[in-house]
């Protein structure tokens, strides 16, 4: 026993100044350990280095994640549970987030079954004190390659559009910033439209955006955000006309990758894109206002 008990004692030591605070002993071990007098134990007393009769944890990393963000986790339930079989998870509850919480909620949800494809989440960019919100449907390959929002062709005539009307895209000042976000967060396979399962899983994330932004307008691109955000159907229909959505004006135009389709027909594509600039020129005046 004495050998046994040296062992032991040599190994908890061990096991204490390598940072280890608690070891699983079986019952003849213990009975090893506390048989020996406590004035000649050499090693920490048996009451600080003996652990219940449960086996420790696996040791678990912890998440490669800043200290402000893990306790945000800690107390927040907007971190979305992974999409089950049927495509959608628990909607994430992220009406009282901030905006930096409301990123990472975003950046780290997987409640819907496009997470399963995208290459990076495009949760939106501009100013947080923007008056101007434009909103489109999802990100497309380029988005989902450079995790922004409307980088690709349309993007870049989206950008064309927003300085044509006095505002730019990379500008913090409240008179000339915009903010530019989409409907779901990430990529549908092939561009295809969001799936109403995706919709729902993901808008809590834009009205969220919405919420705490309160833009003096909000511009749509296109038949997807109408229908998303306002129910409605029918781009041809409503675009150009005022509509609301919560106490804030919303005007909905064509997507810039609708006219691109009309590139190589020109009378029709300046046809369509004079349609989307008088809509802007509306917008424009009402922000003047
Ligand atoms: S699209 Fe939206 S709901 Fe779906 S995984 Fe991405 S962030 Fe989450």
């Amino acid at each position: 026993m004495g050998n046994l008990q040296q062992e032991i004692q040599r190994l908890l030591v061990l096991r204490k100044s390598g940072g280890q605070k608690a070891v699983w002993l079986s019952d003849h071990n213990r009975t090893a350990l506390h048989s020996v007098p406590a004035g000649n134990q050499p090693g920490p007393p048996p009451a600080r280095a003996v652990a219940p009769r449960v086996p420790p944890p696996a040791a678990v990393p912890p998440p490669a994640v800043p200290l402000a963000v893990q306790d945000f986790r800690q107390v927040s339930p907007a971190v979305s549970s992974p999409a089950g079989a049927g495509g959608v998870a628990q909607v994430a509850d992220c009406s009282a987030l901030g905006w930096e919480e409301l990123q990472y909620a975003v950046q780290n949800c997987c409640a819907c079954q496009l997470a399963a494809g995208r290459k990076q989440v495009v949760f939106g960019e501009g100013s947080p004190q923007a008056r101007l919100m434009f909103i489109g449907e999802g990100p497309g390959e380029e988005e989902d390659r450079q995790g922004r929002p409307f980088v690709g062709r349309a993007g870049q005539m989206l950008s064309n559009m927003i300085k044509a009307m006095g505002f730019e895209r990379q500008v913090q000042d409240p008179a000339r910033a915009v903010y530019i976000a989409n409907i779901v967060k990430c990529r549908p396979p092939q561009n295809r439209n969001p799936e109403a399962t995706e919709v729902q899983a993901c808008l809590p994330f834009l009205q969220r955006q919405i919420a705490l932004l309160r833009p003096q307008v909000i511009v749509l691109l296109g038949a997807v955000p109408l229908r998303c955000l306002l129910g409605l159907v029918g781009i041809n229909k409503y675009r150009g006309s005022w509509l609301d959505y919560q106490g804030i004006p919303v005007l909905p135009t064509y997507h810039p990758a609708y006219l691109l389709r009309f590139e190589q027909q020109k009378s029709k594509f300046v046809e369509e894109k004079s349609k989307v600039w008088e809509d802007l020129q509306k917008v424009m005046a009402r922000l003047k206002t």
